[in-house]
C-alpha cells in the first residue's frame, strides 16, 4: 500500500502505532468477554482493562482508581464540565471559561447557560494565553468551576495550567483541563499540577478512536453527576459495557508515549522550525500563536489575501486544516483565530500543519514548497488589494 498523501494533520488525529494494533487484535481474539461478567473470560477482559488503566495512570502519575473510561474527550468534557456544574449547583452557578476553547467544552458551557447558569467567557491575549490574573479576576463568591484547555487544538498555544489551577485552588474552584492535545504529547504530572479534572482521548496520540478518559481527583467536593444512565459499571459515573479492546490499546499507546514523549518534543521542534524557515518570507505570513512557548507539534499560519480553502486545495496532497477542522464544513473564519484579534478575512486564509511520530524532514520540506507555491500562484490568479 502506497501513500498517496502526506499528512500533517496529527491535531485531527492520529495514525494507531502498529503495536497498538497488534495489541488491540489480541484483545479482540481472547479477551472479548463483557468485562462485566463473572467469569474467567469476563476476568481476562477485565485484567486486559486494570492493565491499561496502570499505564494510563502511570502516564498521568495518578491512581488508576481516579481514571473513569469514556468514549474520547468531547465526553469527558460533557462530563466534567456539565457533571462537576451540576453536582456543585447548590452552592453557586457561575462558571468561568475561554473563547478559544474547543466546541466540546464551548457547547456545553452555552448548555449549561440554558439551564440557568452564568458563564464568564474570557478572552486570551492576542498571542493566545490567558493572563493567570485575568482569571483571578473572574473569579467569584459563587464560581464553581474553571475550564481552561491545556494545549489549544488550532494554535498549539499552551496555557499556564499550574498557575491557573492554583488560583482556582485557593478560591475553592473546581479545575477542568481539556488535555486532549497534551496528554502524551507533553509531560503532565498530576501530583504536581493543581488539576481536579482532566480530559483525553486515545486517537490523539497514536491510539484508537472512540475511548478516552476522564481524571476526577480523588478530593473533597471533586464529584461529578452522570451525564449516562444504565448498568452499574464505573460507579455508576459512566455505564455502559467497557470496550476492553479499545482501553487495551489506549493504555498501550500511553505508555509508549510516556516513553517516548521527550524523542517525539525534540523532533517535532526540529520539524516545526524547518517548516517555519521553509515559509516565513513568504510576504505578509503570520504565525497565529506563538512559535516560541506553543507546542512544537502544530504550526498554524495566515497570509494576507489569498483564501484558506484555495490555498488548501492547492497544498494537495499534503493534508492540513484550515481554520477548525471541526469546522470545517462551514466558511466561517475560526473562532479561536477571531479571539485572537485577527481579521476574518486572515482568519479565513489560516492553515494549521499538525505533525507528528512518524513525520519526516523530507515531508516538511515539501509541504513548504507546496505552500510558497500555492501563494505564488493564488496571488497571480487574482491579484486582489496592494498587501
Ligand atoms: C480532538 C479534541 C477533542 C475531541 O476529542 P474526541 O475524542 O474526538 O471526542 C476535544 N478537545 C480537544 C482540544 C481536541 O483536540
Amino acid at each position: 500500500m502506497t501513500k498517496d498523501f502526506i499528512y500533517l494533520d496529527f491535531a485531527a488525529s492520529t495514525p494507531v502505532d502498529p503495536r497498538v494494533a497488534e495489541r488491540m487484535h489480541e484483545c479482540r481474539e481472547s479477551g472479548y468477554a463483557n468485562p462485566s461478567s463473572n467469569h474467567i473470560a469476563g476476568r481476562v477482559s477485565r485484567a486486559n482493562i486494570e492493565r491499561a488503566a496502570q499505564q494510563l495512570a502511570a502516564l498521568l502519575n495518578v491512581d488508576p482508581r481516579t481514571l473513569v473510561w469514556t468514549s474520547g474527550a468531547t465526553e469527558s468534557d460533557n462530563l466534567g464540565i456539565a457533571g462537576a456544574a451540576r453536582f456543585r449547583s447548590h452552592r453557586g452557578k457561575h462558571l468561568v471559561t475561554l473563547l478559544t476553547e474547543h466546541k466540546a467544552v464551548t457547547d456545553v458551557f452555552q448548555m449549561l447557560e440554558k439551564e440557568g447558569f452564568e458563564v464568564s467567557w474570557l478572552r486570551p491575549d492576542d498571542d493566545g494565553r490567558l493572563e493567570p490574573a485575568a482569571l483571578a479576576n473572574a473569579l467569584r463568591e459563587d464560581t464553581q468551576l474553571a475550564s481552561v484547555m491545556y494545549v489549544n487544538n488550532e494554535t498549539g498555544v499552551m496555557q499556564d495550567i499550574e498557575a491557573i489551577g492554583s488560583i482556582c485552588r485557593e478560591r475553592d474552584v473546581l479545575f477542568h483541563v481539556d488535555a486532549a492535545q497534551a496528554v502524551g504529547k507533553i509531560p503532565i504530572d498530576l501530583q504536581a499540577l493543581p488539576v481536579d479534572l482532566l480530559s483525553l482521548t486515545a486517537h490523539k496520540f497514536y491510539g484508537p478512536k472512540g475511548i478516552g478518559a476522564l481524571y476526577i481527583a480523588d478530593r473533597p467536593g471533586c464529584r461529578v453527576e452522570p451525564i449516562l444512565f444504565g448498568g452499574g459499571q464505573q460507579q455508576r459515573i459512566r455505564p455502559g459495557t467497557l470496550p476492553a479492546d479499545l482501553i487495551a490499546g489506549l493504555g498501550l499507546a500511553a505508555e509508549i508515549a510516556q516513553s517516548s514523549i521527550e524523542t517525539d518534543l525534540d523532533h517535532l521542534g526540529k520539524l516545526r522550525r524547518l517548516l517555519w524557515a521553509g515559509i516565513c518570507d513568504v510576504e505578509g505570513v503570520l504565525v497565529n500563536g506563538d512559535i516560541e512557548s506553543g507546542f512544537p507539534g502544530i504550526l498554524n499560519v495566515s497570509v494576507s489575501n489569498v483564501e484558506g480553502e484555495s490555498l488548501l486545495l492547492g497544498l494537495e496532497p499534503i493534508c492540513v486544516a484550515t481554520g477548525s477542522a471541526c469546522n470545517s464544513k462551514s466558511q466561517e473564519p475560526s473562532y479561536v483565530l477571531r479571539a485572537l484579534g485577527r481579521s476574518d478575512s486572515l482568519a479565513q486564509s489560516a492553515i494549521r500543519f499538525s505533525m507528528g511520530r512518524p513525520t519526516t524532514e523530507d515531508e516538511v520540506e515539501f509541504a513548504a514548497r507546496r505552500y510558497r507555491d500555492a501563494v505564488a500562484r493564488l496571488r497571480d490568479l487574482a491579484p486582489a488589494a496592494p498587501l
